[in-house]
């Protein structure tokens, strides 16, 4: 259940998708380019800077906006709600380890949308093996040099503030991270090979060849880079891909009861009908991890093993429920010129990103064989929202029980 707030906030993002996403599908569809346009216009409604203090020039208005906005967009676009995720997440690491300095430079104009941040911390090699990066800066006078390839960075072709994770040192403490402009002598983002979902975003490469940084652009300690990666990933991505997912579920339901309504040979079949409620039911569970997890996160409580669980759940129900979609179609969710094969192809791609589910498994195992080894993230970066979202029922039930 939304807040009248969360409400408008819906109804601003799907009046925006209807006008301007909708009509553009076809030609991310087919183009594959990437819709650059739609994700300033995005930004300039102050969506990117939906999680930014109001201090900053933000909306200040947390998790639970955010994920509103993501999943509202996703419904439309996958593509367009995991370009709008991609930036969003990029303000972790200034919000969270920027100095006051950096936050006063740096979270304004992407507040406004005119400056589009990313986070850039995969390597072709060591995937999703965060210390097994190569890339590095070395000192050089009083600033850095940087050098190295990333991969599969959101927003790469289009954004104007790379976070880059490279290696200053050995083991876990020799990660740094750096801001590095769009336009600075070396960075390059070559075009994208073509891809199997989410036309329209993207995800490509990000070089760094010789770049000169000034130490003012290092963005938390020297050696605080795994921190800076996880506090990106572990509280947005994870929760923001969730969200993605969602979107996509409530896409599937809708196109799947739509299908299934209009063709009364197969409107009373038994199977049929099952699916329909296997996919409904995926929406709701879907929508139960996604809010719960981002309440949570507004309210400040150690929330983890509920961010992965929402990433998890999520992409897989929505992964299983557009094969159910699929089947369903039969022939017809083959055509390109209906929706469902869409989905299912953007449903595929979010499993990589902020860690694969056996990733999102391992982490789950992790803590319940050995509970409270490692401090969860949520805990140290806690920003409770003022004034604190209510309790969710659950919470409220448990009380009065
Ligand atoms: C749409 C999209 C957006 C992305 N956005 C960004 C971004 O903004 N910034 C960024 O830096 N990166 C981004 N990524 C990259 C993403 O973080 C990586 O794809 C992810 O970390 C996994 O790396 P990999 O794809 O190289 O797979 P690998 O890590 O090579 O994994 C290959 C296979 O091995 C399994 N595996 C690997 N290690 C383990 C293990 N320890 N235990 C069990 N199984 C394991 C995996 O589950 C998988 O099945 C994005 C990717 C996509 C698809």
């Amino acid at each position: 259940m939304l807040s009248d707030t969360h409400e408008d906030l819906r109804a601003q993002v799907r009046a925006f998708a209807e006008s301007e996403i909708t009509p553009r599908i076809p030609r991310m569809e087919n183009s594959g380019d990437i819709e650059t346009g739609l994700v300033k216009d995005m930004g300039a409604r102050g969506w990117i800077g939906v999680t930014i203090p109001t201090a900053y020039g933000g909306m200040g208005a947390g998790h639970e906006a955010k994920t509103v906005v993501v999943d509202e967009l996703s419904l439309h676009s996958a593509a367009m709600g995991a370009a709008a995720q991609a930036s969003i997440l990029g303000v972790a690491k200034i919000d969270h380890f920027g100095t006051e300095e950096q936050k006063r430079e740096w979270l304004p104009p992407i507040a406004e949308g005119t400056l589009l941040p990313t986070i850039a911390v995969t390597e072709a090699e060591s995937g999703g093996h965060v210390l097994g990066m190569a890339s590095t800066a070395r000192r050089k006078g009083r600033g850095w040099v940087l050098d190295g390839r990333k991969v599969f960075v959101g927003n790469s072709a289009i954004g104007h503030l790379h976070g880059v994770v490279v290696r200053t040192g050995e083991g876990p403490g020799g990660l740094t991270a750096f801001l590095v402009e769009h336009d600075r002598k070396g960075v390059s983002a070559p075009p994208h090979p073509p891809r199997i979902g989410l036309k329209g975003f993207s995800f490509g490469e990000l070089h760094l060849d010789a770049v000169h940084v000034s130490d003012s652009h290092r963005i938390g300690d020297i050696g605080d880079g795994l921190a800076v990666a996880y506090s990106s990933s572990v509280l947005y991505g994870r929760l923001n891909l969730g969200a993605v997912a969602l979107g996509i579920l409530r896409a599937t339901l809708a196109q799947t009861t739509a299908f299934i309504s209009g063709r009364d040979r197969i409107t009373g079949l038994g199977v049929v009908r099952d699916r329909l409620g296997d996919i409904t039911a995926h929406v709701k569970m879907a929508e139960l991890a996604v809010y719960h997890a981002a309440r949570s996160l507004d309210r400040g409580e150690p929330c983890d093993q509920d961010l992965i669980t929402a990433k998890l759940h999520a992409v897989e129900a929505a992964q299983h429920a557009t094969r159910l979609g699929m089947r369903t179609h039969g022939a017809t969710g083959l055509l390109t010129s209906v929706p469902m094969e869409r989905f299912h192809r953007d449903a595929l791609c979010l499993e990589p990103p902020a860690g694969t589910s056996d990733i999102q498994r391992h982490r789950l195992a992790e803590e319940a064989l050995t509970p409270g080894r490692h401090r969860p993230w949520s805990q140290r970066f806690a920003r409770p929202l003022t004034p604190a979202p209510a309790p969710a029922p659950d919470t409220l039930l448990a009380h009065t029980a």
